[in-house]
C-alpha cells in the first residue's frame, strides 16, 4: 500500500491510475478506523479496479476546539488495517496543503452546505456541514472521476455530499449501510471515548429507532407519533437528546414533514457525557 503525505501527490497518483484505465473507489475518513470504515473499503474494492482512502481530521467541521482535540487518533493501527484490507493508496494532508491558495493567516472560506444542510445537524452543530462540504469538495477534486463511498450512519452528510457531487459532476456517490455492534450500537470512532458503564445505555438510541420502525410496520404514518415513540425511549435513559426526528428522506426539509408519510427516515442525535452520537434508520423498508 502506498502512503502519501500530501493531496498533491495523491492527485498525481489518481490521475496516473486513470491514464492506465483503472477505475478508482475512494473512501474519505477521519481515521480511528473501525469495521464501518472497512465495509466502505471492501465495497470500493469490489466495485473498482483500484481504491484509495483519505485520513484527515478536518478542523473546519469541528465547531468546538475541545471536540477536535479529543477526537481519537490512531494512525499506525489505521495504516495496518488499510494494508490488510487491500487498500492501494492512503493519503493525508494538512489544512494548508488542501487550501494552498489561502494565506495560512486567513480563515478558509466555507462553502455553504446548501438545502440538505438545513435543520437537525445545522441546529446543533452550526457550520459543521459547511465544513464537511468544503473539505469534501477539495477531496473530490484531488481524487477526480471515481466512485466515492459514504456511510448511511451520517445520513444528512450523505445528502450534502451527493448534492455536491451533482453540482461538480463527479464522483458517483455510493451510500453504504450502517455497520453495528451486536447490541445495535452504530460503530463510530467516538465510541472509544465512552466509559464501560455508558456503553450499554447508548444502545437505547438503536432501541428508539427500532420502536419507530415497529410503529411504522404496524401502519403508523404520522411523523409526530413516530417521533414520540423514539422520544419516550430516549427520555427513559440517561442520554441527553439533541434531536429525535422524522424526515421524508426523498424530500428533505428543515422542519418536520406534515401528514401521512409514504417514506420516512428516523434520525437521532444524543449525548452521553461529552460524547455525541448520531444514528438513523429508514422506516419503510424490510431490514431492521
Ligand atoms: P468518519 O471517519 O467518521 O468521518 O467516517 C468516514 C466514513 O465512514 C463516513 O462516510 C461515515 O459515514 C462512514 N461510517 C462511519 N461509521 C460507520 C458505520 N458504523 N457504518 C458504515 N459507515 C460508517
Amino acid at each position: 500500500m502506498l502512503h502519501l503525505s500530501s493531496p498533491a501527490e495523491a492527485k498525481e497518483w489518481c490521475a496516473s491510475q486513470r491514464r492506465q484505465n483503472q477505475t478508482i473507489g475512494f473512501v474519505p475518513t477521519m481515521g480511528a478506523l473501525h469495521r464501518g470504515h472497512l465495509s466502505l473499503l471492501n465495497r470500493a474494492r469490489q466495485e473498482n479496479t483500484t481504491c484509495c482512502v483519505s485520513i484527515f481530521i478536518n478542523p473546519l467541521q469541528f465547531e468546538d476546539g475541545q471536540d477536535f482535540d479529543a477526537y481519537p487518533r490512531n494512525l499506525d493501527t489505521d495504516l495496518s488495517l488499510l494494508a490488510d484490507n487491500g487498500c492501494d493508496m492512503v493519503f493525508e494532508g494538512t489544512l494548508e496543503q488542501f487550501f494552498p491558495e489561502i494565506d495560512p493567516k486567513d480563515s478558509i472560506p466555507l462553502i455553504p452546505a446548501g438545502h440538505f444542510g438545513k435543520g437537525l445537524e445545522e441546529e446543533f452543530r452550526p457550520g459543521h456541514l459547511d465544513g464537511v462540504r468544503t473539505i469534501v469538495d477539495r477531496l473530490f477534486k484531488v481524487v477526480g472521476e471515481s466512485k466515492a463511498y459514504f456511510g448511511e450512519k451520517d445520513f444528512q452528510q450523505t445528502l450534502v455530499v451527493s448534492d455536491l457531487a451533482r453540482a461538480i459532476g463527479y464522483p458517483e456517490v455510493i451510500v453504504c449501510p450502517t455497520v453495528r455492534e451486536v447490541s445495535g450500537l452504530a460503530l463510530s470512532s467516538r465510541n472509544s471515548l465512552l466509559k464501560a458503564e455508558q456503553a450499554s445505555e447508548v444502545t437505547q438510541i438503536y432501541q428508539a429507532l427500532l420502536a419507530a420502525k415497529k410503529f411504522w410496520q404496524q401502519g403508523e404514518r404520522d411523523p409526530e407519533t413516530l417521533r414520540c415513540a423514539m422520544n419516550d425511549i430516549l427520555e427513559a435513559s440517561t442520554l441527553v437528546i439533541e434531536y429525535a426526528a422524522i424526515r421524508d428522506p426523498e424530500n428533505w426539509s428543515a422542519s418536520p414533514p406534515y401528514g401521512h408519510l409514504t417514506q420516512a427516515q428516523a434520525l437521532i442525535a444524543a449525548r452521553m457525557g461529552s460524547v455525541r452520537l448520531i444514528d438513523n434508520m429508514r422506516l419503510d423498508n424490510e431490514t431492521p
